[in-house]
């Protein structure tokens, strides 16, 4: 796309205030806008977001160009030009549909309950390598993402693919006056949203509308709906119907109906376009599953267990039975089902569907889970049990009796259905630091909720999330709209950016050798002496890189990096000579902010900073530089010295300083007892035969975790105790490099069972106190071979 502020004021009924400019691409998210030089800002309200709070600190990084329907202040942003308009959403929309109309390929629409994502990626696998084929990315299938989708294809692309998703009544006629599709491509229509819609044929008619001036349209045949509704609405255009069952899918991967249904619709529309269709169905072998929810695990007792625990409607259900009958072999199939909870049918009628498809796909044994579907437990005529909830469930404990099945988990969101996930699946390593990410987000919360309104937040992520895993975290933090992160060194930011962050990340220990490559990541230097500076300056002229932003980094009684009061005005002067970078924020770090005794260390320290901050802030007005001094036990207890910003480390952790009840233990360190032994009086265990059986028979089990997995050696012989089925088992002799040996005489255990290693029960602050030292080495200290399991709801 290529457009003039001007050209869209008048496009969008709107007008253009200050500068014009050529706009290229376009950004609704600050997180994510990469190159500045030409993109138009469109700022969008939402709920939880105001695009316009963006505009300094985009204008700041060299945006230039932007659409609001906010009152703005042009003149304080002499070199950007703004198109003000009555809706940000209708103008991106009319954009959109602007930009559509040079588009010289087909623009395919693809649209239905399921499998819109799974059909659009496999024609693009189909796809024959010499043509030119646009996709809209992942999830843009909404409102603002059809927008952007369609601004991103170009005129040369031969197909276009655009998916259309919608929840509501009325949004569809909105995504056909942007898309006018070419060719349409319908999958199902399924119960899925069903809550906003009368009937299922309310909601085809709503999908259906946007095809209203599509001359092809190719459709599944084999969901009843479409067959009745496509040819009565559309008798005038062409129609292809498509029997997946009459279709020839030799070599397809899948088996299911579901995927032979989307494998034959992709294969359709290489028809529809007039392509000899033998070569692409030739590449049929080669297509691969499409982020499936469903999953196919190992379990316990040679089961195999498909978990799909996101969505609990009917239409998901059935795709999922299927699923499991096409990998059960002769397994007996296991349900274990939630309450169907966003179904728009009354519950008499959905749960004798059920019912339905619980008898026709051969289902043995039924567990239900919830009051509604107990309520209708004559319903069903194979084995079944229910329980009212999955912790009833998990409490009866009837793991062992799952031997060879293949188990269906399907439960809504809230019923936590992964909790039982755990339970069944099996656990090849045996040792994992379970990170729970929902405790995680309480922390977080709690923090936030210490804060002044629009006080901003630095999450820090450094020695890979204090132990708890680097990407996870870091995901949950940029999904939660904190600010920016911080790592110690340039390879930490450069994993995340690879893995997909792209919300600022702030680099430590920014070390003068990683330059080139932290401005190839996007990654901002803590700049801590006139020598660093000098080294990333001559970096951006280097890299051609442009104004590039860094963080001030001044001692004000730490000693161990940064500026200090006498480097202060030659900073200032050197800053001023130096259109190569910009100051995006200043800040220093506290030396005791912890401990009442350096209290009045800690003030001086406030004061110091803010006397030098303020010099630096005054002499570049135009920046609105951001200024930062507390970390957790600062943001507890200095609020006064919040600043701009605050910088949230160990609390988001789990570690409290001064309430530690609001806040939740994030990781739990678990493993498993391997072998269980019965001592007898005189016998000695481990190395060094420090464990003793002295006066009374011991029973020990053995747990595959030692110093090298970082169990601290020093906490051998009871000076730390695991937690087993409730009960504490004290480390009995030493501690070897990869096992250990805990004392259970007394304690009702077996093998296989699973023991805690720090966790619920004992703290990670009760084993930094054995030790004599602070939770923060303890958290870093276990080893990256073990595994981290994250848990979300
Ligand atoms: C680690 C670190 C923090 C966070 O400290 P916590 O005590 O974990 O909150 C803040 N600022 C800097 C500069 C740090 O290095």
């Amino acid at each position: 796309m290529k457009y003039r502020l001007k050209e869209l004021a008048s496009l969008c009924g709107g007008e253009l205030l200050g500068t014009d400019a050529t706009v290229m691409r376009v950004s609704t998210d600050s997180r994510t806008l990469s190159e500045p030089d030409g993109t138009l800002f469109v700022a969008l309200r939402s709920a939880r977001r105001d695009g316009n709070r963006y505009i300094a600190e985009l204008y700041r990084r060299g945006v230039r160009a932007f659409l609001t329907d906010s009152p703005v202040d042009a003149k304080a942003y002499p070199l950007a030009g703004f198109v003000r308009c009555a809706d940000s959403l209708e103008a991106l929309q009319r954009l959109a549909a602007d930009h559509r109309t040079s588009l010289k390929g087909t623009v395919v629409a693809i649209t239905g309950s399921n499998g819109k994502t799974v059909v659009k990626e496999w024609i693009a696998q189909l796809c024959p390598p010499q043509i030119r084929l646009f996709r809209s990315p992942k999830s843009y299938n909404s409102q603002i993402g059809v927008a952007l989708s369609l601004l991103m294809a170009e005129p040369d692309d031969r197909i276009v693919l655009i998916e259309a998703g919608i929840s509501q009544r009325g949004e569809m006629a909105r995504l056909e006056r942007m898309i006018r599709p070419d060719l349409g491509i319908v999958t199902n229509i399924g119960d899925a949203h069903q809550e906003n819609f009368d009937s299922p044929r309310q909601k085809a008619d709503e999908k259906l509308t946007l095809f209203e001036h599509t001359p092809t349209i190719v459709y599944n045949a084999a969901d009843p709906l479409l067959a009745r509704l496509v040819p009565e609405r559309y008798d005038d255009r062409k129609l292809i119907g498509v029997e997946p069952a009459e279709r020839e899918l030799d070599g397809l991967p899948f088996d299911d109906p579901a995927s032979r249904a989307n494998a034959a619709l992709a294969l359709a529309l290489y028809g529809a376009l007039g392509f000899d269709t033998e070569p692409i169905r030739k590449r049929l072998p080669r297509l691969q599953s499409v982020a499936m929810r469903l999953e196919l695990k190992d379990g316990i007792n040679g089961c195999k267990i498909v978990n799909d625990t996101y969505n609990s409607d009917i239409n998901s259900l059935e795709i999922a039975l299927q699923y499991l009958s096409a990998t059960s072999g002769n397994r007996d199939k296991v349900l274990i089902l939630s309450d169907i909870d966003q179904s728009g049918l009354p519950s008499d009628e959905l749960y004798a569907r059920v019912a339905e498809l619980v008898r026709a796909n051969g289902i043995s044994e039924l567990i239900g889970i919830g009051e509604e579907i107990f309520r209708h437990a004559a319903l069903f005529d194979c084995r079944k049990e229910f329980y009212l909830s999955t912790d009833n469930f998990l409490k009866a404990g009837e793991r062992a009796r799952f031997v060879r099945k293949s188990i269906l988990l399907k439960g809504g969101r809230r019923f936590r259905f992964e909790r039982i996930g755990r339970v069944l699946e099996n656990k090849i390593h045996t040792t994992v630091l379970e990170v729970d990410l929902d405790r995680m987000q309480h922390n977080l919360n709690y923090f936030r909720g210490l804060l002044r309104p629009g006080e901003r937040m630095m999450a820090m992520v450094k020695a890979a999330g204090y132990g708890s895993g680097t990407f996870e975290v870091a995901n949950l933090l940029e999904r939660q709209g904190v600010d920016f992160l911080a790592v110690a060194f340039a390879d930490e930011g450069v994993t995340l950016r690879e893995a997909g962050i792209t919300m600022p990340i702030v680099v430590l220990n920014a070390d003068s050798d990683s330059f080139d490559l932290m401005l190839d990541y996007r990654l901002e230097p803590e700049i801590y002496s006139r020598s660093s500076l000098r080294s990333f300056t001559e970096a951006v002229r280097r890299h051609g890189a442009g104004r590039s932003p860094i963080h001030i980094k001044l001692d004000t009684g730490m000693h161990r990096l940064g500026f200090e009061r006498a480097d202060i005005e030659p900073l200032i002067d050197t800053l001023r000579e130096t259109p190569e970078v910009y100051v995006r924020t200043v800040f220093t770090h506290l030396a005791g902010s912890d401990e009442v005794r350096h209290d009045d260390f800690t003030r001086s320290q406030i004061a110091l900073f803010r006397e030098l901050s303020d010099r630096i802030a005054a002499a570049f007005p135009e920046l609105h530089i951001l200024r930062h001094i507390d970390n957790s036990a600062g943001i507890e207890r200095f609020p006064e010295a919040q600043f701009d910003m605050v910088r949230l480390g160990i609390g988001l952790y789990g570690i409290g300083f001064v309430h530690q009840e609001n806040l939740l233990p994030v990781s739990t360190l678990r493993s498993r007892i391997v072998q269980i032994k019965e001592i007898p009086v005189g016998d000695t265990v481990g190395y060094g035969r420090h464990g003793v059986a002295k006066d009374r028979p011991v029973r020990t089990a053995t747990v595959p975790i030692g110093y090298a997995d970082g169990l601290n050696r020093r906490l051998s012989c009871g000076r730390w105790s695991f937690i087993v089925n409730g009960r504490k088992a004290p480390i009995f002799g030493n501690i070897c490099m990869d096992t250990c040996m805990i004392d259970i005489t007394g304690i009702d255990a077996r093998e296989g069972d699973t023991v805690t290693i720090f966790g619920d029960g004992a703290t990670v602050i009760e084993m930094a106190e054995a030790l004599g030292t602070i939770p923060y080495e303890i958290m870093t200290s276990v080893s990256t071979r073990v595994k981290r399991v994250y848990t979300k709801e």
